[in-house]
């Protein structure tokens, strides 16, 4: 068998086009403009890239960016200080704090110093519980994406048995809630779980974040099942040149899966995409207007 493959670049620039035409309708029909800021301290060059790329789609899609680039060594009260304005701010819709954060400043406390309707990221410890209780809350990005991918593939999720490799509170907990939410038999598996390969192997839907390079192997998938693979690995290519991979051994997994993301390609484009999704959502809330439709969970 060779998978079909999830296109999620075309299907991501789908869901930006849906949130392009809803933002277009904002304005003409109420004069509101949604707005996104986003905050980086420091210089990492991966958050710099992913910085850049969020401010251009969110400029594409006819939001406002704000771009707040910190040093390094700002202080955390300074952060503080920056999340309180924009948690005032009427023109912010969205507020996203690019991690990782530098060390001597509390990655928690400042999550959750925002305001959660703002907390376009999902990872504010309210929206964390509103999710794991079935509440309407902001969805984090990446586990959204995922759940866009398997709903236009499968339409209905019910009943399936579902593996998340990862428990992290970015990817692996929300995914494995919001496979819950679709009524999904859930497995939840990590760096202890007993007999990996033949937990998957049960699996109608493995969804891998991992962050370890194509460790999910052809032999570790039930033949037809559909593989989300969420990793992103960069390794070496030979003569200086890197590549990227993910957590799933693409050519072997693809003759085996039904149905399978490429990195790059499948979950990474569905991210930002879901982060418009979010601000527009967030915004429509906030003024008390009717959500797009598709665009939540
Ligand atoms: P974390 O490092 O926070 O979590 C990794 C998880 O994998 C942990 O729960 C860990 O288990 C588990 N794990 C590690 N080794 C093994 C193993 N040998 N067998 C089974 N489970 C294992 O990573 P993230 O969740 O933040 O990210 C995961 C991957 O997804 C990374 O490659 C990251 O780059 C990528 N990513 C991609 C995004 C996108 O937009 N496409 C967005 C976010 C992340 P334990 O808890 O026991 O340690």
């Amino acid at each position: 068998m060779t998978a079909e493959i999830i296109d999620g670049k075309a299907f991501a620039a789908t869901v930006r086009g849906q949130v392009a035409e809803h933002v277009a309708k904002l304005q003409a029909g109420h004069g509101i403009t949604p707005g996104l800021a986003v905050v980086l301290v420091g210089e990492d060059p991966a958050s710099q890239v992913y910085v850049r790329s969020k401010g251009k789609q969110t400029v594409e899609a006819g939001m406002a960016s704000f771009e707040h680039k910190l040093d390094a060594a700002t202080s955390e009260s300074d952060l503080l200080a920056l999340i309180e304005r924009l948690n005032n701010d009427p023109q912010v819709h969205g507020i996203l704090v690019q991690l990782p954060l530098p060390g001597h400043i509390d990655s928690d406390l400042v999550i959750n110093s925002i305001d959660p309707a703002k907390d376009v990221d999902g990872f504010h410890i309210s929206n964390v519980g509103l999710l794991g209780t079935g509440q309407k809350s902001m969805v984090p990005c990446t586990p959204l994406g995922c759940l866009m991918l398997l709903r236009d593939r499968h339409g209905s999720l019910s009943g399936m048995d579902a593996v998340v490799i990862g428990r992290s509170n970015i990817v692996g907990k929300p995914m494995a809630q919001l496979l819950l939410g679709d009524s999904c038999t859930v497995t939840i598996a990590h760096s202890r779980t007993r007999d990996l390969p033949a937990v998957t192997r049960r699996a109608d839907i493995v969804v891998a974040a991992v962050g370890r390079p194509e460790m999910v192997t052809g032999d570790w998938i039930k033949p037809g099942a559909t593989v989300i693979d969420v990793g992103i690995n960069r390794i070496d290519a030979g003569e200086g040149k890197t590549r990227l991979v993910g957590d799933v051994h693409f050519d072997s997994a693809a003759a085996v899966a039904g149905a399978i993301t490429p990195v790059p390609g499948g979950v990474g484009p569905m991210t930002i995409a879901c982060l418009l999704a979010n601000t527009v959502t967030a915004c429509c809330r906030a003024n008390g207007l009717p959500e797009p439709q598709g665009l939540t969970p």
